[in-house]
């Protein structure tokens, strides 16, 4: 199935199962905002507990904080948001269309990759167990020229970018052809700085009204509590400062779902260090969150590092981790070395001093900081799309249908365990009940005695519940049940006794935080 037909899928799966709707869908909707629905919140709620988790509890020097979303305005000056947050955006003047002009060129980039990796495949079929991959790399003429047009083009971005050249970023556009997928037209207008941030007006009055803005990253609530919480929790350096919250970003292309939206959630870590050591703990936090990432057994190759093109005002080092979506290797998280640079432009600001007095140097400092920052949006998406399978199954009748089956990871997914009597009567019911009642303070449970078994068991599937009971006769008789595992359709009969041992070890985090060490 093409990789476009899929994504199609996972949005029409996301809203025909309550995971994710359209913002105020009954007016139209409005553009890149979205809802969570019942099992949308629930798996939401699971990656944040997981991310939480392994930060807060696992380190023994990380703490959290809850910041609010409106902040005193200066500190944006300060952060450089103000002057520097922005996306040089272009318009086809011919299907009035926007992009951004640094998106336009990746993707022209991965074009690139996209040909040289299709001639790899093609010749990894034809030589079979003796392909040589790096040797095919270095001298098939196809894949050289391919790789020529990519490292000039990657070089000219790159310069563009650093110089915030905008009229570059137009001639590169114009150079390497790149049409509007829309209008299919190369008429395009001069590239412009955007700034992304939303503002709106905070007291009564309107000589009064100050001009606020809605955070665009959660990190400067945690920059500027950085002295209340060093103090108060008489953290010593290395620590962490953790926030899970909302962002708002105005963005100038929002097309891919909740890949990009106006309103979303990041779930950030701002580690404060000694400075001269930051690059140290880049390396180290690299590693603890690609770790983080493969736990979940979506397949390691699924992830890559990608180093920035261009270093934000603020950072000394910086890599994404990226995913391989249905539309290709996208971000889902940045890990950056944003030096001392946030909290020296707060105390300047500010004019409060922020240092750390560090007993062992004798001598105080404005501590370095290394971030990771993720988008809970973009994780669950992750999820989703490395979960989403459609299986071919034979039927009771012996034909075949096709099973749409989310096989998340037990621990994420919304409900865990399905119980369902066989029939609504012989107290078959009021035994699948009693059942939940003794197993719903242990993890989420559903009661389902609609419709025949098989479609219960595909309604299931389709949320990604991993253990499925049913009570039937014979459990009144001897306190046994039937349990169906989601991913084998296999059955197995156990006592009832039994099944809080049997889903309780697999639905719990530490299956997870064992993987982490
Ligand atoms: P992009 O290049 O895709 O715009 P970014 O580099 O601006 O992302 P950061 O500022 O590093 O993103 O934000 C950290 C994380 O927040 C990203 O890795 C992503 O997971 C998430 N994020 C950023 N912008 C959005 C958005 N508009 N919608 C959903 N998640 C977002």
């Amino acid at each position: 199935m093409a990789q476009e037909d899929i994504f199609k899928k996972l949005v029409a799966h996301c809203k025909e199962y309550g995971f994710v709707f359209q913002s105020s869908e009954i007016y139209d909707g409005l553009g890149a905002v979205y809802d969570y629905g019942q099992n949308g919140v629930e798996l939401k709620n699971n990656i944040k507990k997981y991310w939480w988790d392994s930060m807060v509890l696992l380190h023994e020097n990380v703490v959290g904080i809850d910041s609010a979303i409106f902040m005193h305005p200066t500190i944006w000056k300060a952060s450089g948001h103000v002057d520097a947050f922005n996306d040089p955006l272009i318009d086809n003047k011919d299907s009035k269309k926007r992009y951004r002009a640094d998106v336009l060129i990746e993707e022209q980039l991965a074009k690139y990759e996209e040909k040289m990796n299709k001639e790899v495949e093609k010749a990894r079929k034809r030589f079979g167990d003796a392909f040589d991959e790096a040797q095919f790399r270095a001298t098939n003429q196809r894949v050289l020229a391919n790789q020529e047009k990519w490292d000039q083009l990657h070089t000219r971005f790159s310069n563009a970018l650093n110089d915030s050249n905008l009229d570059e970023l137009k001639q590169i556009i114009i150079d390497e052809e790149i049409a509007c997928p829309i209008s299919g037209s190369r008429n395009w207008t001069d590239v412009r700085q955007f700034n992304l941030m939303f503002s709106t007006d905070m007291g009564s009055t309107a000589d009064g009204a100050q001009k606020i803005y809605l955070r665009p990253e959660t990190a400067q609530g945690i920059f500027v509590n950085y002295l209340n919480v060093q103090k108060t929790g008489r953290m010593k350096i290395p620590f962490g400062i953790a926030q899970i919250g909302k962002a708002f970003r105005n963005e100038i292309v929002a097309r891919q779902f909740i890949f990009r939206m106006r309103e979303f959630e990041q779930m950030e870590l701002q580690f404060f260090v000694k400075p001269g050591t930051e690059l140290d703990w880049f390396e180290k936090w690299k590693e603890t969150r690609i770790k983080w990432h493969r736990a979940l057994g979506f397949g390691d190759d699924n992830y890559r590092f990608h180093e920035h093109e261009k270093l934000a005002h603020y950072a000394n080092a910086a890599v994404d981790v990226e995913f391989k979506f249905p539309f290709g290797f996208k971000e889902v998280e940045g890990i950056h070395s944003r030096t001392d640079f946030d909290l020296s432009q707060h105390q300047q600001y500010s004019g409060k001093k922020i240092q750390y007095y560090d007993p062992e140097l004798g001598e105080s400092y404005v501590p370095f900081v290394v971030e990771t920052s993720i988008g809970v949006d973009r994780m669950f998406l992750q999820v989703i799309s490395a979960s989403y399978c459609e299986e071919e199954v034979g039927t009771a009748s012996g034909e075949k249908d096709t099973r749409v089956v989310l096989k998340l990871p037990p621990v994420l997914a919304p409900v865990k365990m399905a119980v369902m009597p066989l029939v609504k009567k012989d107290g078959l019911p009021e035994k699948a009940r009693e059942i939940i009642d003794e197993l719903k303070f242990d993890f989420n449970c559903q009661y389902d005695e609609k419709d025949s078994i098989g479609k219960r068991y595909r309604r299931q599937d389709a949320i990604g519940t991993p253990f499925c009971v049913t009570v039937d006769h014979q459990s009144l008789e001897d306190q046994t049940v039937t349990i169906r595992y989601r991913d084998t359709m296999e059955q197995d009969r156990v006592p009832i006794a039994d099944l809080k041992g049997i889903i309780g070890s697999q639905v719990s985090y530490k299956q997870l935080f064992a993987k982490l060490n």
